[in-house]
């Protein structure tokens, strides 16, 4: 039986599955009290695995169980400083939260295997209770009927052995007779100076514990524990030995350790590992002044290739990257498994930036070579940040700390790339938490405000509608733009109540218009790619639709072409179910992303739009405008409407209207502006659009 401790219940539920694969019943406790009132229960109970993160907490737990039952306890955390005795004591094993369902089953296997060491402890234990007795001047005969333990008097003068019980006979292969004519040097495999001075200890009344090899009659050499005392049978003082057989616990004892300091899978050693090194390495450089270099690496996408090709491939492709890595570097430099997709490299050598540029270069070559898994090519790339000590920090965590930072600048640049951490790089880390910090209670407040930016379809010279596009207002004046805040809501998930927010007040802004002198409008409303996993649009516009009564395709939704990268079926069917509510569809920066040309005949969407910086070049770069033709024949071919967005200039509108792309929008018509602005420009605009529409079309003739 096993015991459970975690607040987690799906936790709970998953590792109870898991146990029970492997064979193992549990129970589960949400608390440590809990835990250990039902120790005190149940006798049944062999381990113990704690889910709780508060060390304070955890502590009565662990001591009960230490100084009552010593049974095996594996500890799974987040804390990065879990307490040195958490990982010491040979029968704990601390294992990290992401990393616990790769280790757990191996942890319990070591840990069980432990459990049943332990227990001989435990006669240990009783035992020394009876070296006790013995000094009291009981009768050790008595006490060598035990047959469970091995036991022997030594005459510490000859070192010739007195006397044996039958443990002892059975343990070490020989009979009574042959081992009384035997001495301790022909058992142990110690040299004959340290045994004289052992046995001499004892003879000056002093209790003794040792580990030595010894020989038994088979030849095998084993490690024992060795508790002796001193004894006085008929007036002489002679040695009584105890021997317990820890060949085992050795081997526990270095497995163990390699738990806490390898990784399981890959055979590099893992997070521990790499922080004690660098902790090392850092009081090393303190000293002779040298530098660390701390590369951190971190696979793109690998939770997408797990998801895809399964975790058995995914833990084949880490084990041949961390093979690659580790040909990439000199033996010199370690090559660590922080843990799931991350992988970090500690370097002890003055390098200069280039030749530090040269590695990370080198690394992501290696990663970019094709992998052969089950007979499928798999192609990965990862993302490197480089901190150096002492310039990036003079602590492990800093240092760590950094290197992530710079690590996440590389995803941010697309990926397959490094970084060196800069105080640029900490500045806008810093911004981004204050950002995210306030932006929920910004959405609370309203600070979040529609802006409208007027889209023009010039072959019927009117203003088709608008893009709303969010502005963070405070105070009444512009506080952040939207490239500064939707990255960093989209990174905290927050734009789920963003984009449900905008779209509320898009909704409640046309119901607004159609009871007013300006029916007819349409908006459109950019919809993050994140509302589209697990279709989680749908409920949002669903909930929306309930509370307006507005007329249907009023509002348009712009989604990326990323939404189309996770699963496409998935997409296309959340797209269908969104148009038969009533909304129209729009691709946003078409061109830019990952490409949705071959498929787009098979997505359910009224328009595409070209990306603005396609139109930023289209007058003097020859590709640019090859793309913009490309895509507007398309549109024409598959029945789907083409915009092209920021227009800024006669010359790019001229270009449009020349290849024959009939909607436009872009700060040459207007900018996005607040809903009075927008209402009035509106209302005047209306007929001058009609006479630049015709101005341009006599000019074209
Ligand atoms: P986007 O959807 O591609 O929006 C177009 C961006 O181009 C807007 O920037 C707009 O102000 C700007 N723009 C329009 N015409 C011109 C022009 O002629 N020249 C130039 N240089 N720029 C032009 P903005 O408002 O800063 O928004 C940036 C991005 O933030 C948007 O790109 C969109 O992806 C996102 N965003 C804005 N509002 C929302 C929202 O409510 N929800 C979500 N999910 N994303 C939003
Ligand atoms: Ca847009
Ligand atoms: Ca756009």
């Amino acid at each position: 039986m096993i015991l459970l401790t975690t607040m987690d219940s799906t936790f709970a539920a998953k590792t109870k599955k898991t146990l029970r694969n492997i064979g193992y019943e549990s129970l589960s406790a949400c608390s440590c009290e809990e835990s250990i009132g039902l120790l005190k229960v149940s006798n049944e109970i062999k381990l113990v695995i704690i889910d709780i993160d508060t060390v304070v907490d955890v502590l009565p737990l662990i001591n009960h169980i230490e100084s009552k039952i010593l049974i095996p306890i594996i500890y799974t955390t987040v804390n990065k400083k879990v307490p040195l005795n958490f990982y010491n004591s040979f029968y704990h094993s601390c294992i990290p939260k992401n990393g616990r369902d790769l280790l757990l089953e191996s942890s319990l296997e070591a840990a069980m295997k432990l459990f049943r060491g332990i227990r001989n402890c435990k006669i240990k234990c009783q035992v020394n209770k009876n070296i006790e007795n013995l000094e009291r001047g009981q009768e050790y005969r008595a006490i060598f009927e035990n047959d469970q333990v091995v036991m022997m008097i030594i005459n510490p003068e000859t070192k010739e052995i007195v006397d044996v019980n039958s443990a002892a006979t059975q343990f070490y292969g020989w009979s009574r007779e042959e081992m009384l004519k035997m001495s301790l040097s022909d058992l142990s495999l110690i040299k004959e100076e340290l045994l004289e001075k052992k046995l001499n200890l004892v003879k000056y009344k002093k209790k003794n514990h040792f580990t030595v090899k010894n020989r038994i009659k088979n030849g095998d050499i084993i490690d024992i524990e060795v508790y002796s005392g001193p004894i006085k049978i008929e007036g002489k003082t002679l040695v009584f030995e105890i021997i317990k057989d820890v060949t085992d616990r050795k081997e526990f004892e270095s497995m163990i350790k390699k738990l806490a300091y390898y990784d399981i899978l890959t055979d590099l050693p893992n997070r521990k590992s790499f922080s004690d090194h660098l902790m090392d390495s850092i009081e090393k450089s303190k000293i002779d002044k040298s530098k660390i270099v701390v590369i951190n690496l971190n696979i793109d996408y690998f939770k997408e290739i797990n998801d895809n090709f399964g975790h058995h491939v995914g833990d084949s492709l880490l084990v041949e990257i961390a093979r690659r890595l580790e040909r990439s570097v000199r033996e010199s430099n370690q090559v660590y498994r922080k843990g799931g997709d991350e992988f970090t490299v500690i370097i002890n050598e003055n390098l200069k930036r280039d030749e530090i540029s040269k590695i990370c270069e080198r690394l992501i070559s290696q990663l970019k070579k094709p992998v052969e898994i089950e007979g499928k090519q798999i192609f990965v790339t990862g993302s490197i940040g480089v901190a150096i000590y002492p310039e990036d920090g003079t602590d492990s965590e800093t240092l760590l700390k950094n290197s992530d930072l710079a690590m996440y600048k590389s995803k941010q640049e697309g990926r397959n790339t490094y970084n060196f951490f800069s105080e640029k790089i900490d500045l806008e880390t810093k911004l981004k938490r204050d950002i995210a910090s306030n932006l929920r209670a910004a959405l609370l407040k309203k600070e979040l405000k529609l802006y409208f930016q007027p889209k023009i379809n010039l072959q019927k010279s009117e203003i088709m509608g608008s893009e709303c596009l969010v502005r963070w207002i405070k105070n009444g004046e512009l506080y952040k733009s939207p490239g500064e805040f939707i990255p960093v809501a989209e990174a905290s998930g927050m734009i789920l109540d963003l984009d449900k927010y905008v779209l509320t007040e898009a909704c409640r802004q046309i119901e607004m218009w159609e009871n007013s002198n300006m029916k007819g409008q349409r908006i459109s409303v950019n919809i993050s790619g994140l509302h589209f996993k697990r279709q989680r649009i749908i409920r949002t516009a669903k909930s929306i639709f309930k509370k307006f009564k507005i007329p249907k395709r009023s509002i348009e939704i712009e989604i990326t072409e990323g939404v189309f990268l996770d699963d496409i079926e998935e997409a296309i069917a959340t797209l269908m179910e969104l148009k038969a509510l009533g909304f129209e569809i729009s691709i946003d920066d078409f061109g830019t992303g990952y490409s949705s040309f071959k498929y787009l005949s098979r997505l359910p969407i009224n328009r595409i739009k070209i990306d603005k910086s396609f139109i930023e070049n289209i007058s003097d770069t020859k590709n640019d405008l090859a793309i913009t033709k490309m895509i507007i024949s398309m549109g024409k071919l598959l029945n789907i409407n083409v915009i092209a967005e920021g227009v800024e200039t006669e010359e790019q509108l001229d270009l449009l209207i020349e290849n024959g792309c009939i909607e436009v929008q872009g700060y040459y018509f207007g900018k996005p502006m607040p809903l009075t602005k927008y209402e009035k420009f509106y209302r005047e605009n209306k007929n001058n659009i009609d006479i630049l529409y015709f101005q341009k079309l006599f000019k074209i003739g």
